[in-house]
């Protein structure tokens, strides 16, 4: 009897072929023993690589006391992990959730709901930034810029509207012509991850932050991609010298484990009461002392600020990117913080990440032609050379690959373009 694809019984959005059995440090390994050095790090998730030594402990640690309880009861890990974000964030106080989309989806409601509590109930409109990535559930799906991603899944929830990124002509108009009374929130990631790494420009971020106090909106920054150090800072709002009303974080805060946070200043979190908002798993022990591993580490061992570690390894991963662009690899475009980077490539960009995966190198194709590469901040000088290496020959292994069937050459394709399809301030959800 034939046996089945070990993937069969998994639905077909899952679409890649590789499967890893384990990970350690910068690497990980699938079934027939292969390793590969590991640049997604499970999209910014393993900030400090794979089972690093302190987060085994406090696994272990963890373990030793429950894996879970109700959410009805408080444990000490999520009450210290809170006054940490706390500290971090420069907001007051934390709810705890299982992933960014929750984290965002809890942002959304909880800004929603501080003006519906003052009486404002017509004030719910989230102005959200072309290009943006939020998430997958309803809500975040209409926050999010990606039709293909909205594609089949509406009605969306209403009161979502779109606002020019910096980069893009009469982007500053726009924000001061969209903004409102009826504005309960801007929502944004001061790094666009998903777009393909896009910083969105100070000055603009200045704006917005004026124009919501001008108009009494709030502003939600979401930092699950680049929040837990990845762009040098803590958050990468402290780049720029603007604070939030609301920040979200992920990814990297559970160290492996899922957990989400939204973080608020004191009044805006009032707006939570009991029965408000809950989450069976949210703030879960284990993950929050996980979470407490990762962020003594972090700020223990150097890895934040300025002349942080992150930073340091940022500057060196520019540098040898812009040294293959220089050398005539087909890398058109590099835009890089700290060590969330991205390289807009002259070839289709999935035959580069497949050509490196054969090399042993995992890095992402976060559009047609945009590669993204997220390592772990424990990367060492070794490990970079020889990642550099293995995407210099999987750069150089497409640019030489005959023209595509189409009669396109390889070096033809147009320069990416993240995601198409956004319309300033155009109502986006079909309407019922
Ligand atoms: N926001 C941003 C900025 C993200 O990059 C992501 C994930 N790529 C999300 C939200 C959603 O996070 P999750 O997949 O954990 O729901």
């Amino acid at each position: 009897m034939a046996s089945e694809a070990p993937d069969r019984h998994l639905m077909p959005t899952y679409r890649r072929h590789l499967t890893l059995v384990r990970g350690q440090g910068s690497y990980v390994e699938d079934a027939s023993g292969r390793r590969y050095l590991d640049w997604v790090a499970g999209i910014a998730v393993n900030a400090l690589g794979h089972r690093h030594p302190r987060v085994l402990e406090a696994l272990g640690r963890a373990a030793e006391r429950f894996l879970h309880v109700s959410n009805l009861y408080l444990t000490e890990p999520q009450q210290e992990l809170a006054g940490r974000l706390s500290r971090l964030t420069g907001l007051d106080r934390v709810f705890f959730a299982n992933s960014g989309a929750e984290a965002n989806e809890a942002a959304i409601k909880l800004a929603r709901r501080y003006f519906a509590q003052q009486g404002k109930s017509g004030r719910v409109e989230i102005l959200a930034v072309s290009h943006a990535f939020h998430g997958r559930t309803l809500a975040t799906l209409a926050a999010t810029d990606k039709p293909a991603y909205q594609q089949g899944f509406g009605p969306l929830p209403r009161g979502f509207h779109r606002i020019p990124r910096s980069d893009e002509p009469g982007a500053l108009l726009a924000l001061r012509r969209g903004i409102g009374p009826q504005t309960a929130a801007v929502m944004l990631e001061v790094v666009q991850g998903e777009a393909g790494v896009h910083p969105l420009d100070p000055e603009y971020l200045r704006e917005v932050r004026r124009l919501c106090d001008r108009w009494g909106a709030l502003l939600i920054v979401d930092e699950v991609q680049s929040g837990m150090g990845r762009t040098g800072p803590f958050a990468a709002y402290q780049r720029v010298g603007i604070q939030p009303d609301i920040c979200t974080l992920a990814k990297a805060l559970g160290g492996g484990l899922p957990l989400g946070a939204t973080c608020a200043r004191e009044a805006v979190a009032q707006a939570f009461q009991p029965g408000s908002h809950a989450s069976t798993f949210g703030g879960n022990p284990v993950a929050c002392e996980l979470a407490l591993a990762v962020l003594d580490l972090l700020e223990s061992e150097g890895y934040l600020g300025e002349d942080g570690i992150v930073a340091r390894l940022g500057a060196a991963f520019g540098r040898r990117l812009q040294e293959l662009k220089a050398a005539g690899l087909p890398i058109t475009a590099i835009r890089q913080v700290g060590l969330m980077i991205g390289a807009d490539v002259a070839v289709p960009a999935e035959a580069v990440v497949r050509a490196a995966e054969g090399e042993g190198l995992l890095v992402n194709a976060t559009g047609p032609h945009t590669l993204r590469l997220l390592p772990p901040y424990t990367t060492t000088q070794q490990e970079l050379e020889e990642g550099f290496a293995k995407l210099e020959a999987a750069l150089r292994a497409v640019a030489a690959e005959p023209p595509a069937r189409d009669g396109a050459p390889p070096g033809a394709g147009p320069a990416a373009g993240p995601t198409e399809g956004s319309t300033p301030l155009k109502e986006r959800t079909p309407r019922a």
